[in-house]
Parts: C-alpha cells; sequence; structure tokens
C-alpha cells in the first residue's frame, strides 16, 4: 500500500473520500485482454490521465505486464508515458498540430496522422531531414478525425510517397462496437480490410476494448483497449476485474421522520421514518451529482455492511445521503462503497446517465489515492 498524498499526514485522521486502485487487476486485465486478441499485439490507451487511475502508476503497471504500445491524446499525456516506461512506442491520437512535428520527434513521439493537411506538413519535415514515425488514421464511418476513404487511396497510389512517409501503423476507429449486431461494424471491419491491403508491409489496427470481441476480422496487426482494462463495461458481456474503488466515510447517521425532505431543492420526500447516513463525499470529488435520488426518480446504490442501499436527495458539492434504515451497524466512521467490486462503476453512470468512461475520468482531485500493489 502507497498512499500518495503525504502531504496531508500533518492532518487529524482522514475525513474524506479516497479511491483504492488495484493495479494488480489492472494487470491481470492486461493478460486477459492479450489472451483474447488472438495474436494481435495489445496495446493500451493510457488518455485521460489513464481514465482517472493514474498515467503514471498504470504505464509502469502495464508496460511490466507486457505491454508496449500506448495511445494517448495529447503530446503532454505522451511525455509522461516516455518518462515512465522509456522503451514504450507512444502514439498521440489528436495528431499533429501546426508545427509541432520537431518537438515531438523529439520527444519520441509519433503523431497519429489524421487530415492530409497533417499528412503534407510531416511529410514535408521528413523531406527536410526530420526524423521520426508516425501512424496514419483512416476514416471509415465514425467521421472524427482520419482521412476519407478517397484520400487514403489517391495516398496509397503514390508508392513512393508512402514510402517516405513509412507509416508505423495504418489505423481506424469503430464508431458502434459496444454494440455488436450494429451494421456499422461489419462496414467499417470490410472498409478497413480492403484499405490495410493497399498498405503492404504496414502493421493495420482498428479494434478498441470492445472491437476486441467483435471476432478475428476485426483484430488485424494491433488492438488498442482503454476501458476494459480499467474494469469499465465494454458491450453486452460482463467487464473485466474493477480496478478503482470510491470509498467514503459516513460522518453522521440522523433519524428523519417520515414525510419530510432530504437535501437541497427538498426534491426527496421520504416515506417513511428514515435513518439517513451522510457520506464524506460529493460532486466536487467526480461523483456525479446526476445520480442522486429525487422524488420518482431514483438514484444510484451504494454497498455498506454488505447491503445495496439506494442514495437520497441530490448528491451536493461534498456530501451525499443514502438510506441506511435496514443497516443498523452504519454508523459513524463506517466506510461505504459508492463503486468497485460490489457496485459497478457503469450502475452509477447509468443512474447519472452517463457511462463509465465519464466517472472514471472525472475522479476528482481532491479523492485521496491509494495504489495498491505498488504504484
Ligand atoms: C480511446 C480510444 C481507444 C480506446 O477505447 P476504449 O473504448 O476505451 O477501449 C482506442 N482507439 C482510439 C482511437 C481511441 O480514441
Amino acid at each position: 500500500m502507497q498512499n500518495s498524498s503525504s502531504d496531508a499526514t500533518a492532518l487529524p485522521a482522514r475525513h474524506g473520500a479516497r479511491v483504492r486502485i488495484d493495479l494488480p487487476a489492472l494487470a491481470a486485465n492486461y493478460r486477459t485482454l492479450a489472451a483474447a486478441a488472438g495474436g494481435a499485439e495489445t496495446a493500451a490507451a493510457v488518455k485521460g490521465d489513464a481514465y482517472g487511475i493514474g498515467i503514471e502508476p498504470a504505464t509502469r503497471t502495464l508496460a511490466r505486464a507486457g505491454c508496449r504500445t500506448f495511445f494517448v491524446a495529447l503530446p503532454k499525456e505522451g511525455a509522461i508515458v516516455r518518462a515512465t516506461a522509456p522503451e514504450a512506442t507512444v502514439y498521440v491520437l489528436s495528431g499533429l498540430a501546426p508545427g509541432a512535428a520537431p518537438s515531438l520527434a523529439a520527444a519520441g513521439l509519433r503523431p497519429v496522422l489524421g487530415s492530409m493537411a497533417e499528412i503534407e506538413e510531416w511529410a514535408a519535415w521528413k523531406k527536410a531531414g526530420g526524423e521520426g514515425r508516425a501512424a496514419i488514421h483512416v476514416d471509415t464511418g465514425m467521421n472524427r478525425l482520419g482521412l476519407t476513404l478517397a484520400e487514403a487511396a489517391v495516398l496509397a497510389a503514390d508508392p513512393a510517397a508512402v514510402d517516405d512517409l513509412a507509416p508505423a501503423l495504418v489505423m481506424s476507429h469503430l464508431a458502434c462496437a459496444d454494440t455488436p449486431d450494429h451494421p456499422l461494424n461489419a462496414l467499417q471491419a470490410e472498409r478497413f480490410a480492403a484499405l490495410a491491403a493497399r498498405f503492404p508491409g504496414r502493421p493495420a489496427s482498428l479494434a478498441n476494448s470492445a472491437g476486441i470481441h467483435l471476432g478475428a476480422p476485426f483484430r488485424f496487426d494491433l488492438v488498442r483497449p482503454g476501458i476494459a482494462l480499467y474494469g469499465g463495461r465494454f458491450g453486452p458481456g460482463p467487464a473485466l476485474a474493477p480496478v478503482a474503488t470510491v470509498t467514503a466515510p459516513i460522518v453522521q447517521v440522523r433519524e428523519v421522520p417520515g414525510g419530510e425532505t432530504i437535501g437541497y431543492g427538498a426534491a426527496e420526500t421520504l416515506r417513511r421514518p428514515t435513518r439517513a447516513a451522510i457520506l464524506s463525499i460529493g460532486y466536487a470529488d467526480g461523483y456525479p451529482r446526476a445520480a442522486g435520488g429525487a422524488d420518482g426518480r431514483p438514484g444510484a446504490f451504494a454497498f455498506v455492511e454488505g447491503h445495496h442501499v439506494p442514495l437520497i436527495g441530490r448528491v451536493s458539492m461534498d456530501l451525499v445521503a443514502i438510506d441506511v434504515t435496514d443497516v443498523p451497524s452504519a454508523r459513524r466512521g463506517v466506510e461505504v462503497e459508492l463503486f468497485g467490486p460490489h457496485v459497478a462503476v457503469d450502475a452509477v453512470a447509468e443512474a447519472a446517465g452517463t457511462i463509465g468512461y465519464e466517472l472514471l475520468t472525472r475522479l476528482g482531485a481532491r479523492l485521496e489515492r491509494v495504489y495498491a500493489g505498488g504504484g
């Protein structure tokens, strides 16, 4: 166990919420995905502070588990990966900002070139003597980043230009991989296979977490899971091991007469005399405000002393109320799980009208972080 917030040691006993990050579970999830990847290299998406769990410890853990290739959104994230895993290959998904080629290459980062403007700038810089590697991103149906199929076909028809560019990877991204029956999946795989064949000898990559499970035609040479590594749901099947567990202590327990309201806006009227436990966690910690309960709209559940109990009333900035009427052992100081092994992060996300990805990447800076298994 290692506690990263050592500057707080002079303060009295802990009072706030914490997130416990299970690094051995992250390593185990990596190995599970690598086994499912059917011979494709298993890379890792560590953007967004490794989906909120901490980019440095995540990178270190994944590199030790055998991961050699990392995807980040931004160069500054890439610099952290580079410093943490010096041998790793690091791709920057947001591509090439104007004028950024020399600094990216000097930092040992590979831009994922996603437009003809980026390709032209990178090619011109290489022609002028610049040395660096890059990926080419082709859009097959997402309409976000990437060359159009027509642009990619024109490029592929000029082998000398492709040789000058020497792309280390040709990639695309699935829009609906978490919905296996969506017709766009097969269409994207078909388009990408045809396109990749026009870049012979260049490794190809299409699948995110969910894409790995769509079958062999989606896996190509390299897969790029993110959410599955961190224990979030990535399709209709079960998630892998939870990595982040958020808990908060009960600050006080109060008896509230039936018929009274609880919390801001008096948004929830209690139908029975209720033992309400007030927890030291709120939206300032990244727990979503929309996960609260209000009249006629149930909120998320929490887990305390072996019981699943509902949130009651709105989530405040620093506090949350739960109904512990049926859990007599829930007392001041008792620790409550907000999500983790007993409450799926995706269940809380669903109650809040969002997805597990957003909850994880929004874990707040105020949360105490505890890394199990070294950090
Ligand atoms: C974020 C991202 C991934 C990882 O996606 P998950 O759904 O988290 O597995 C893979 N590829 C690209 C291009 C991404 O942006």
